[in-house]
């Protein structure tokens, strides 16, 4: 019931950052990390059942960013064989959109925000080598959310990144104006899922999922955290989210 029994699943960046003195000291994972971490690790979808306070960030970021390093590690096959963002308009000037590997979606800036801190704790000195030779990501993690200007959102992006965080409403808003592409995104988190159908985000949610160029439920893994689980919340997860055979916890 330590982190460290993870050791053969995590990239060793991940348990330093996690265990290191200078760092997070966190040891022991909380009874959601417990449950969360090796589902998602063995690669399934999670339905997770969790309140703020209980750990849920580090219990979707583990196996996220574990996800990401490893794919770094096969990215010259994955990008030749997903590399279809030619014709999509530059973001920035001689630039194509930016495509990131992972996806996260909360409702708040301020949940956004809290979520990219912690993965910039958790990706501290790992390395980011080039995914391929056209298509380099420069930072680990960029956040685009409302309330603010759009252009340093997208100058981040443009720089090439492998974690998006992201407020449904903003996220919509680039993808409609073809800003930032899916076709690379093999992982997404819908953090507090209740608070995003209960703030009126389900039409961006259903326009992010059904992305066309969103890799389909069966072909990417989705962990769900929230605190509530209305019955409209239920539905919309088994029938647009997760796979069907998804773990609950
Ligand atoms: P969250 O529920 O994700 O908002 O996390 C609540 C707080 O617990 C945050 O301040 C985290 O930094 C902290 N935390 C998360 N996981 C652990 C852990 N395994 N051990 C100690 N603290 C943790």
């Amino acid at each position: 019931d330590r982190f460290d029994s993870l050791d053969d699943k995590l990239p060793d960046f991940l348990l330093t950052n996690l265990l290191g003195v200078d760092r997070m000291r966190y040891t022991t994972p909380t009874p959601i990390q417990r449950h969360c971490v090796p589902l998602a690790l063995a690669g399934h979808d999670v339905l997770a059942s969790a309140q703020t306070g209980s750990g849920k960030t580090v219990g979707f970021l583990l196996p996220l960013i574990a996800a990401v390093a490893k794919n770094r590690s096969t990215a010259g096959k994955e990008t030749n064989n997903n590399n279809n963002n030619n014709n999509i308009p530059p973001i920035i000037k001689g630039k194509t959109p930016s495509s990131p590997a992972a996806l996260i979606l909360a409702p708040t800036r301020e949940l956004a925000l809290q979520i990219e801190l912690e993965i910039e704790k958790l990706t501290f000195g790992a390395p980011l080598p080039p995914i391929s030779s056209e298509n380099v990501a420069t930072r680990w993690s960029a956040c685009c959310y409302g309330g603010a200007t759009a252009r340093p959102q997208l100058e981040a992006l443009a720089s090439g990144v492998e974690i998006l965080v992201a407020t449904p409403g903003r996220l919509a808003d680039f993808l409609d104006r073809n800003l930032v592409s899916l076709s690379r995104c093999q992982f997404l988190v819908l953090d507090e899922a209740d608070r995003m159908l209960d703030m009126g985000f389900e039409p961006q949610l259903k326009k992010i999922v059904e992305q066309n160029d969103m890799p389909s439920r069966m072909d990417r893994q989705t962990l769900l955290f929230s605190a509530t689980f209305p019955e409209p919340l239920r539905r919309i997860a088994q029938k647009s989210y997760l796979r069907p055979a998804s773990a609950r916890v």
